[in-house]
């Protein structure tokens, strides 16, 4: 059985993206860069004003001694070009934006000049470029403003549009099928049956992947049969790229998951991860499709997703950064994992202005799952850990996307 990091490393290498699409800037949130954008020219691409007032030669109002008004021979607004040189002893009057007349080398506000009948008076020295935006202050041509591999933020659709970009070419993202399976499951909104439970897990799943802007189609509950097992992946591989499914991947006679996706041909990656939750944990690949089988307990189902499904979405994606991120947090708690496998223990967060305090959630079995609402965070704790209170420790946030994404980028 694999270790946490060695399982991960699995993924990690084995998932390529999907292919290339372009969508207008406004579809590119959150998406990934798949292509470079680069500054076809410079910005600002001229010198421009930073303030409302006169555009002057700083030699003509260089010392503080008496001199003659600056007669004003015209005036630029932002958008248009000028069209007079300011001369020897002339000002030209510029809004913010506005190109700088040649001639002129620094612009006076207007809250500092004393219009006349003869022009304006300066009261002030002023100083060469003084309040002048100079060319390609922002970037100069050729710049790479957004590289390959870049989550896309507000701010870089800003930069892109400054560049004069209305698209971008962005990794597709992955169309994911969520697939709950047990012959127990019934439908929220149901009557139970003795014996039976609600299916919780794909409704889990369908939510998290579409608060990470994933889209995602959820299929009704798939019972413990094999012709039906086999014949509905057969038909979810053909449509999806990926395929998740709850339950039905352990040792039990009606764990049929498993068997059912290698008899369909899936190469199987990962077969059981030493952690705890979410032990028997299963992922297959063919061509380019992929397979999570996530254990059918809500907390095993719940680290399956954030362990693993989470960072695989990514890479899928041409995200190259090291996920999922792990944030420090400081144990309000001890803290002791005596077994052999990775426990991710459902945490509080208490955030002050020192650090994140983490303390647990509640009971951590594995069937639970209103601790798994009430945790904010998933403490990483290693095989053997004896922690005591104050130590810092690395947990996962998945509330805290995209800053995770942010803060574990390369780019
Ligand atoms: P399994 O992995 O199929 O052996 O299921 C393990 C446990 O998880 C069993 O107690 C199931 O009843 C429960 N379980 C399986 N699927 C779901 C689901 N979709 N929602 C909630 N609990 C589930
Ligand atoms: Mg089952």
């Amino acid at each position: 059985m694999r270790t946490y990091e060695a399982a991960l490393e699995v993924l990690r290498s084995r998932a390529r993206p999907l292919g290339k699409e372009v969508v207008s800037l406004a579809q590119a949130l959150g998406r990934v860069a798949a292509e470079a954008v680069r500054a076809p020219s410079d910005q600002p691409p001229w010198a421009n004003a930073a303030m409302d007032g006169y555009a002057v030669r700083s030699s003509d109002v260089a010392s503080p001694d008496e001199r003659p008004p600056l007669r004003v021979v015209g005036q630029v607004a932002a958008g248009q070009w000028p069209d007079q040189t300011v001369e020897p002893g002339t000002a030209v009057r510029v809004f913010t934006g506005a190109p700088v007349p040649p001639g002129a080398d620094a612009v006076v506000p207007q809250e500092d000049v004393v219009e006349t009948p003869a022009g304006i008076q300066i009261g002030r020295p002023v100083s060469l470029g003084e309040n002048i935006r100079p060319p390609a202050e922002d970037f100069p041509a050729g710049t790479c403003l957004i590289p390959v591999g870049r989550y896309i933020t507000p701010a870089d659709i800003a930069l892109a549009a400054t560049a004069g970009q209305d698209r971008l070419w962005v990794y597709r993202v992955p169309r994911v099928l969520v697939l709950a399976s047990g012959q127990e499951l019934v439908e929220p909104g149901q009557p139970l049956d003795r014996g039976r439970i609600y299916d919780s897990n794909s409704y889990l799943l369908q939510a998290r992947l579409r608060r990470l802007g994933i889209p995602v189609e959820r299929w009704p509950w798939l019972p413990d049969r094999w012709e039906d097992v086999c014949q509905t992946l057969a038909r979810a591989l053909d449509q999806f790229d990926v395929v998740i499914t709850t339950g039905g991947v352990s040792v039990g006679a009606y764990d049929l998951i498993r068997k059912a996706w290698e008899s369909l041909g899936l190469e199987t990656l990962i077969a059981g991860v030493a952690v705890k939750p979410g032990k028997p944990l299963w992922v297959g690949t063919a061509d380019g499709r992929w397979a999570f089988g996530l254990p059918g307990n809500p907390a095993s189902a719940y680290v399956g997703l954030e362990a693993f499904v989470y960072p695989w979405l990514w890479w899928v994606q041409g995200f190259p950064g090291a996920l999922p991120y792990r944030f420090p947090v400081i144990l309000s708690q001890p803290v002791q994992n005596p077994g052999g496998r990775t426990f991710f223990l459902r945490c509080r967060l208490h955030v002050r202005p020192e650090g994140w305090y983490a303390e647990s959630a509640g009971p951590q079995g594995s069937h639970i799952v209103r601790t798994t609402a009430l945790s904010q965070g998933l403490l990483v704790v290693e095989p053997n850990a004896r922690w005591e209170v104050g130590t810092v420790a690395p947990a996962l946030v998945p509330e805290a996307h995209p800053l995770d994404l942010l803060l574990a980028g390369t780019v």
